[in-house]
């Protein structure tokens, strides 16, 4: 057994991020495990840029309320206790409504020994894009 003292969290860096967006690492699985766990946390308004994850991701809302899109699809509301699941691949966000705040727990794995990145990111989710409700 090991227990991993808690680290100081990080900002959400504005490559990736609109909005303050702080990041907690929970669990960075080592080999043969691939597990990676980390709590994010959204101030209102803020959002991930658009991305996707090699190997899929599970999103488990455990406060506040959110707003959540895949490529081409509606966005979403999403509130504490919701789970979203996106496949491998997708490209989507996922963010806090614009006056309340989110948290989520973000549970993925990692791709495996060279088997290329965990994501991939690219252009910011746009206001228009956010308030397209
Ligand atoms: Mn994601």
């Amino acid at each position: 057994m090991e227990i991993l003292p808690k680290k100081p969290s990080a900002k959400g860096p504005a490559e990736r991020f609109t909005g303050d967006v702080w990041n907690d690492d929970v669990v960075a699985g080592r080999e043969p495990s691939r597990m990676r766990v980390n709590v994010v946390r959204f101030a209102p308004g803020a959002r991930t840029a658009w991305h996707s994850h090699a190997v899929g991701q599970t999103l488990h809302v455990t406060e506040g309320i959110g707003l959540v899109q895949s490529r081409g699809g509606e966005v979403v509301v999403v509130r504490a206790g919701d789970t979203v699941h996106t496949p491998p691949g997708e490209w989507h966000w996922h963010g806090a409504a614009p006056d309340h705040f989110m948290t989520h727990l973000s549970l993925r794995e990692g791709p495996g020994e060279g088997r290329g990145p965990e994501s991939e990111w690219a252009d910011h989710v746009t206001d228009d894009e956010y308030n397209a409700r």
